[in-house]
């Protein structure tokens, strides 16, 4: 086997190294982070805190409620109990009764209000919930398949990684040093010759060139540099 076809089997192993590396990362991050999921459950967190307040206000309304009955029941007491006689002491009152039921009508339609608004936050909560669970499950299922193909891409990492040295150490040194170079700056550093042209750079290789690239020399590309490769 010549040095250019070890070379682009280098290039090749290269690649896929690249490919799996990348896989790889890809897989960790999804493995840790569900973006859609994470967004879902901190909106969850807002609405449940929402609701939170809604449930406090309106526990605090129907105290007032409460409060301002037994207040009217009270002033009512009085008024008809028997015990108050004077004309203007039963007019005061009857006032404060009239105030107090004003007050009460004006706190129950607030208290309807908040109750309305508990009502919806807590339908909005719920269908949230739903939305997190099912989220949640599905993640777990995919979890479960991304595992197994972390752990399938670590196995062809290390493979690849075998094969990368091997090749490394079979090629020697300055091949090796060469193709990395001519890596760094042109990305593929061994290229096929098809219909007697560099598919690096398009240009014709002269019939010598290639003849001596296909009898197993390492040629470089008289335009582009990189080493070629005649199957
Ligand atoms: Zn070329």
């Amino acid at each position: 086997m010549s040095v250019a076809s070890r070379l682009y089997q280098l290039q090749e192993t290269d690649s896929h190294l690249r490919e799996k590396l990348r896989f790889l990362k890809d897989a960790v991050a999804r493995l840790e982070h569900n973006e859609e999921l994470s967004l879902a459950a901190a909106e969850l967190a807002t609405q449940q805190d929402g609701l939170e307040q809604a449930r406090k206000q309106q526990r605090q309304l129907d105290w007032e409620v409460d409060d301002l009955t037994a207040k009217i029941l009270a002033v009512n007491g009085k008024l008809y109990g028997g015990s108050v006689q004077n004309p203007k002491e039963l007019m005061n009152l009857e006032q404060d009764v009239q105030g107090l039921k004003r007050h009460l009508k004006v706190r129950e339609e607030v208290l309807l209000d908040a109750m309305g608004v508990a009502e919806s936050s807590e339908a909005g909560v719920g269908s949230l919930r739903k939305q997190v669970e099912e989220l949640t499950a599905a993640w777990e299922h995919e979890r479960e398949s991304l595992r197994l193909q972390k752990d399938n891409a670590e196995l062809e990492i290390e493979r690849l990684t075998q094969s990368r040295n091997l090749l490394r150490s079979e090629i020697g040194p300055d091949a090796t040093g060469l193709y990395d170079q001519l890596s760094r700056a042109k990305g593929a550093a061994v290229v096929k010759v098809e219909l007697g042209r560099c598919t690096g750079c398009n240009l014709t290789i002269p019939t010598g060139q290639w003849q001596k690239a296909r009898a197993g020399e390492m040629v470089g590309c008289g335009s582009c540099g990189r080493i070629l490769y005649v199957e």
